[in-house]
């Protein structure tokens, strides 16, 4: 069942290390089929050197496994609640890469200080509250996930614009159109995360881009009037990623 989408959703999750995101087994990487309303999602706890296709588990919109022989991811639950809140979800994923984690660590949004932002992610990436003493133990990765979705839901913003979130004290969830398009995410904010963090560092009275700036970079990249780029790649192929 789902073969090819078993492969790509591997695939996906082997570009966790590649770029650097996770150490051992942390991260996780899903993508869903909304027509079969499926979800195809890493096992938890398995090396990625050892990773294949075939130990993807397959799970639906209630979390229940329907195909595979190993546990699913155990942030399975954040990844459903992404998919059944926004259809334009196609990807989601969870790592704990290092500069992401340190200001989710430290409780603040990432702001956008500069363009290599601005060109992907619409405004600051926002650091959300730790969950309550009763959330996580009524049930901690569902709660994560409904959090999530309520400051989108909340404030309007567009979860394709913004295309990450950070959990306080755990670290960062990103997701996008498909698998790979969450993964280019997560390396994004990786990398702008590091940069916000040495910007600060450099300059601890840094201020946010001009707003016009930030819209100049975003809108060229995305939207109806978007010019980076050639016609024939789109989105997560545009860098190679
Ligand atoms: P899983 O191996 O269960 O996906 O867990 C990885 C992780 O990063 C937990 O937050």
């Amino acid at each position: 069942m789902l073969e090819e989408l078993k492969q790509k959703v591997c695939d996906a999750n082997l570009m966790l290390p590649k770029y650097g995101l996770v150490t051992f087994t942390w991260g996780n990487v899903s993508e869903i089929d909304h027509e079969k309303g499926l979800i195809v999602i890493k096992p938890s706890g398995v090396p990625y050197e050892t990773m294949k296709p075939s130990d993807m588990v397959v799970v639906d919109l209630e979390g229940n496994v329907v195909e595979g022989d190993l546990n699913p991811s155990s942030d399975m639950p954040t990844h459903v609640e992404l998919y059944k809140a926004f259809p334009e979800i196609g990807g989601v994923v969870h790592t704990h890469s290092s500069y992401a984690t340190s200001w989710a660590q430290s409780g603040l949004d990432i702001p956008c200080y500069g363009t290599t932002h601005a060109d992907y992610i619409y405004g600051d990436v926002p650091c959300l509250r730790c969950l309550t003493k009763e959330e996580i133990d009524e049930a901690y990765e569902k709660n994560t996930g409904v959090l999530i979705v309520d400051y989108f839901k909340k404030t309007g913003r567009e979860v394709l614009a913004v295309n990450a979130a950070l959990c306080k004290n755990h670290g960062p969830f990103a997701w996008g159109k498909d698998s790979t398009d969450a993964v280019h995410n997560a390396v994004v904010l990786e990398e702008v995360a590091k940069m916000a963090y040495r910007a600060r560092l450099i300059n601890p009275e840094v201020q946010p881009a001009p707003q016009e700036l930030q819209d100049k970079h975003y809108m060229r990249k995305h939207g109806p009037n978007a010019y980076y780029g050639q016609k024939k790649y789109v989105s997560a192929g545009d860098d190679g990623v």
